[in-house]
């Protein structure tokens, strides 16, 4: 399948992918092309051109200071899962996506700026509490994980805008996190991602970030679920109990398919973040 005919560019910096951006109107930015490549062969989208940010170096890679890590558009998802200093709900959950060609290809950038409510990181961003950096004409600005997506293949970037950088806490003692996943069959999307990011003290839950991606049109912040498990002492019953919270978190827009119905995945999604929870907990020690 071929896609339709396109102009290419490449840039060499932000500044200039901003730059082109800005010159072509409906231009696309590329990246791994796993997700851009096939819609456009499929006719699903025509953007007449194309800019490859494949090589700009200041996008590539991770860093780590004492308090965040700072993960670059353009890294891979096996640099993420290979990254030790990394939380370990993010590292299972790269770990896990598709195939090892998609994940030494796929970005880290393009998974969520395509916002596919299939797709893993921006679930496990949201429960990491994670910013995301753009770049764009007037500079650079950040946006909470909670806001970026903001609908079904829709986020916060402008058409001029690129991601450029996802910054997230580092992992402390007494916090544990953990992803867990409802593979689809075929392609190992998510049907049903759960992540959970647990502070412990004194085997009470001092703070619960919980958020459900796959079944939702947008990953799904769990707040009931986070508010039935703060200051409490936690127990497999207790962690039971929060998981079922998960329907008031939901609403009525669920996704279905032929892998699964909604009322499949409405059914099944709190036996998944119980076991987001129950790992977390563990590895809070
Ligand atoms: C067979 C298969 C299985 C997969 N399984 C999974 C899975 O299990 N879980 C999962 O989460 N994902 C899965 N993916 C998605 C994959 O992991 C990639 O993350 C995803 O395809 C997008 O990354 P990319 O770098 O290829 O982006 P591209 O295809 O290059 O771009 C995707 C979109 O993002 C935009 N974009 C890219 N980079 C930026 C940027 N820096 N700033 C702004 N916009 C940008 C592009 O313009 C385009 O609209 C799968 C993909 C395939 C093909």
């Amino acid at each position: 399948m071929y896609p339709p005919k396109f102009d290419y560019y490449r840039a060499n910096s932000v500044d200039e992918a901003v730059s082109l951006l800005q010159e072509h109107n409906g231009a696309k930015l590329i990246a791994g092309g796993h997700s851009l490549l096939p819609l456009m062969k499929l006719r699903l989208a025509d953007p007449g051109a194309l800019i490859d940010i494949g090589r700009i170096a200041s996008l590539q890679g991770i860093s780590h200071d004492d308090e965040t890590s700072r993960i670059g558009a353009l890294t891979v998802h096996a640099a993420v899962e290979r990254d030790s200093q990394l939380p370990r709900v993010l590292t299972e959950a790269a770990g896990w996506i598709g195939d090892p060609q998609v994940r030494n290809r796929g970005t880290v950038g393009g998974n969520v700026a395509h916002a596919d409510p299939a797709s893993d990181l921006p679930t496990v961003f949201m429960a990491l509490g994670a910013i995301f950096e753009m770049a764009g004409p007037g500079g650079s600005r950040q946006v909470d994980a909670d806001d970026f997506c903001t609908g079904l293949f829709m986020t916060d970037l402008n058409p001029d805008e690129l991601l450029t950088t996802v910054v997230i806490p580092r992992a402390k003692n007494g916090v544990g996190s953990a992803y867990a996943k409802m593979f689809n069959p075929a392609s190992r999307y998510a049907m049903i991602g759960a992540a959970a990011v647990l502070s412990v003290e004194g085997g009470a839950c001092r703070e619960a970030h919980v958020a459900v991606g796959g079944l939702t049109p947008k990953a799904t912040r769990a707040r009931s679920v986070e508010s039935a498990l703060e200051g409490q002492q936690l127990s497999e019953g207790l962690i039971k109990e929060a998981a079922a919270q998960i329907q008031n978190d939901l609403g009525d827009d669920l996704i279905g398919d032929i892998h699964a119905s909604v009322e499949y995945r409405r059914q099944v999604v709190p036996t998944f973040v119980q076991q987001a929870l129950e790992k977390a907990w563990q590895r809070a020690g």
